[in-house]
């Protein structure tokens, strides 16, 4: 039996590479050689605090953004051979539950997720085959089509909190996500304000278009700071791009009368925040909280990397092999990189 180098994921800061057989597609399936697996904060999240809603059982294959090669495909898949570059989103809908009938892919009772992406191989589910897996044209750089999950999400997010050109947002956190909300709100034609604590990443945050940026570990008065870089009225949209309880509140208390917040960054389970009922109510600020992406936000994130809108290199900080997973995740814990490229 033919076998292949993988990371499992134990629990809480339990993560093993072990040889584990290569599995063979089924129908619909396809067998992809990864070529570049992006580190993400989910799965940092998920490292640190030994579970998430994407990983519904343990040992766990790990990492869900990926790029790679066809090594084989099964029964019934038709338009991808052996030998192509493809990259594919971590999940796809079943199109049949109440939510996806009501057009809420998102929240599909059904969704599947895929993890393995640290893995020298990684079988593709027949639903994402299907809905959400699409080929690399030649010339773009594996570690800018891996950006296709998390892009989605944010597109999702820009969509759905209804950006204006006229409108000065904040973004809250400087990491992937928040950046590329930096890129996307700057598309629409927006002001952007982001907060963050770590100046090489609020470097990144103006090298992608932001208008302004807020040290928050030196600016002792952030409420103030963000008044007054809003021409005194405090801002219209916020972002929460980093899923702390503490940050959410931070976020709705600088987000202006009439304003919206959308609160994307999943915090901890089982925590709570404290609202302001005269800020929702007098102030009518609006909160939403967007999870996720759907085919439509794949196919939006996927047109966005190949017209080369996102510059992967700003994002992407460095690449390690496999074996050096590890010390990938000790350096997203020190903020000394953004995303990192795993090699497998
Ligand atoms: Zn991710
Ligand atoms: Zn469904």
């Amino acid at each position: 039996m033919k076998t292949m180098l993988s990371a499992l994921f134990y629990g809480a800061r339990d993560l093993r590479l072990e040889e584990v057989p290569v599995p063979r597609p089924g129908k619909g399936e396809i067998l992809v050689r990864v070529v570049r697996a992006l580190t993400c904060a989910t799965d940092l999240k998920t490292f640190q605090r030994g579970g998430h809603k994407m990983i519904p059982r343990l040992p766990s294959p790990f990492g869900h953004e990926f790029a790679g090669i066809v090594e084989e495909v099964g029964q019934g898949v038709s338009g991808i051979r052996p030998g192509e570059a493809v990259v594919a989103a971590n999940s796809a809908p079943c199109n049949a539950c109440d939510f996806c009938r009501i057009d809420r892919h998102n929240l599909c009772e059904n969704l599947r997720f895929l993890n393995g992406a640290y893995s020298e191989f990684i079988l593709v589910p027949e639903p994402i085959v299907r809905q959400n897996l699409y080929a690399i044209p030649e010339g773009i750089p594996f570690e800018r089509m891996a950006l296709l999950e998390p892009l989605a999400c944010v597109a999702h997010g820009v969509e759905r909190t209804g950006f204006r050109m006229d409108h000065c947002a904040a973004v809250i956190g400087a990491g992937p996500i928040g950046l590329m909300f930096v890129r996307l709100i700057k598309l629409v034609g927006a002001e952007v304000i982001v907060l963050g604590r770590t100046r090489w990443k609020l470097d990144a945050a103006k090298r992608l278009g932001a208008d302004h940026i807020i040290d928050v570990s030196k600016e002792p008065r952030v409420e103030e700071a963000v008044r007054d870089l809003s021409r005194g009225r405090g801002v219209d949209v916020v972002i929460e791009a980093v899923g702390i309880p503490e940050i959410w509140e931070r976020a709705i208390a600088i987000t202006r009368r009439g304003g919206k917040v959308n609160l994307f960054g999943g915090c901890e389970a089982g925590t709570a925040v404290r609202i302001d009922t005269h800020a929702l109510h007098y102030d009518e600020k609006k909160i939403l909280s967007v999870f996720h992406h759907t085919p439509r936000y794949v196919a939006a994130a996927y047109d966005l990397l190949v017209r080369g809108e996102i510059d992967e290199k700003i994002l992407v900080t460095e690449t390690r092999p496999l074996s050096e997973l590890a010390e990938a995740f000790e350096k997203m814990e020190r903020r000394e990189a953004l995303k990192i490229a795993v090699a497998p």
